[in-house]
């Protein structure tokens, strides 16, 4: 148990249900809108031109994974372009 002089160590566990909570409730807004937000992941997908994200996805992109198969991610226009530059265009950057 913890002490007065020790830090909750609950803490990081209710901050990681509150972040695994919020990513479902935005997953389950995505579903009942629509497309709404974009979840390019950025820093991964296209490092170079991370800034470019508006955020309105308008179409999806099919990632495949071991994990969770396949997933259509909703994409905004800028990093669709910008995921192409990055993969397709080698040298590009
Ligand atoms: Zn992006
Ligand atoms: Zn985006």
């Amino acid at each position: 148990m913890a002490t007065d002089d020790e830090p909750d160590p609950l803490t990081g566990y209710r901050d990681a249900v509150l972040t695994a909570m919020l990513a479902e409730i935005g997953r389950a807004l995505v579903r009942r809108a629509g497309l709404r937000s974009c979840h390019c992941l950025c820093r991964y997908r296209h490092p170079a031109e991370t800034g470019v994200c508006d955020s309105e996805a308008v179409t999806t992109r099919e990632f495949v994974s071991d994990e969770l198969g396949s997933v259509h991610v909703p994409m905004c226009a800028p990093c669709i372009v910008a995921q192409g530059v990055a993969e397709g265009i080698p040298g590009a950057r």
